[in-house]
């Protein structure tokens, strides 16, 4: 489990995390909505220690962060491990097969041995529907395949949680799709993930739990049935402004 108390984050003069206190549990999905600027990013980009807030703590099971205090490079290395970050833009190495992309972490940073990477990777990219574009180049795959690839390389690394930043923004409606029907079956299996998306009749059929951030703070956090009943003018005018 990973819990947040009173974390706060400041860029500058301009506050983007105000006192956030909250709770991912295993084997759900929390999907974060707000308007755009309003720390979605921030917030997750914080769990896998990619931004530093300066006060507050962070709790994932049994180890435990003071933001008050200097981060050692063992903490980031084993919070790193445990959270899967799956970045927008895919990062992908061009010169590599996608079936050697998933690999690559497992045989490099879990020492695997390739025999091992290669058939967990290819089980991985039968689970995302790219089991016939393993010995393709990233170049040769549309944004969305190349965007489920991405999800199985952050897979292949067996973090606890899986953390993605708007996964289907740069991607058409019909790609989206594919990548959507992807995550849907993840939670499905009861992986850990957070996800911060526009989307929300995505958020509504795949979220455990919603959290609404806007203005850095989080002004809702429950489940989507409470959510979607519209418990606030704000949050009923959020979805009014988003269809
Ligand atoms: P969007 O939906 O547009 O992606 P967001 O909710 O993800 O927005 P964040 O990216 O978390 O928003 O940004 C929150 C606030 O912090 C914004 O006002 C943003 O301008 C500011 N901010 C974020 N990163 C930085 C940075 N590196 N330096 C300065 N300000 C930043
Ligand atoms: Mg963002």
């Amino acid at each position: 489990m990973i819990k947040l108390e009173h974390v706060n984050k400041t860029f500058g003069d301009h506050q983007a995390l105000i006192d956030i206190n909250t709770e991912f549990k295993e084997q759900q999905t929390t999907v974060i909505v707000g308007p755009s600027g309003s720390g979605k990013s921030t917030l997750l980009r914080s769990l896998n220690l990619l931004e530093r807030p300066e006060s507050g703590r962070y709790t994932f099971n049994d180890q435990l962060i003071d933001f008050t205090k200097p981060l050692s490079s063992k903490d980031i290395l084993t919070l790193r491990r445990k959270t899967g970050m799956v970045f927008q833009g895919y990062n992908l190495f061009p010169h590599l097969t996608v079936v050697k992309n998933v690999m690559e972490g497992p045989v490099q940073v879990l020492k695997q041995t390739p025999a091992v990477a290669k058939k967990t990777a290819l089980e991985l990219l039968t689970k995302v529907g790219l089991a016939d574009k393993a010995e393709a180049y990233p170049s040769q795959l549309s944004g969305g395949q190349q965007q489920r690839v991405a999800i199985a390389r952050s897979l292949a690394m067996n973090p606890e949680y899986i953390l993605l930043d708007e996964p289907t923004s740069a991607l058409d409606p019909e790609l989206e799709a594919g990548v959507l029907r992807v995550l849907l079956e993840l939670a499905q299996e009861k992986d850990s993930m957070i996800i911060v998306t526009h989307n929300l009749e995505f958020a509504r059929s795949v979220a455990d739990k919603i959290l609404f951030v806007e203005a850095g703070k989080i002004l809702f956090d429950g489940t989507p049935a409470e959510f979607f009943k519209q418990p606030t003018q704000r949050i009923a005018d959020f979805l009014a402004a988003m269809t």
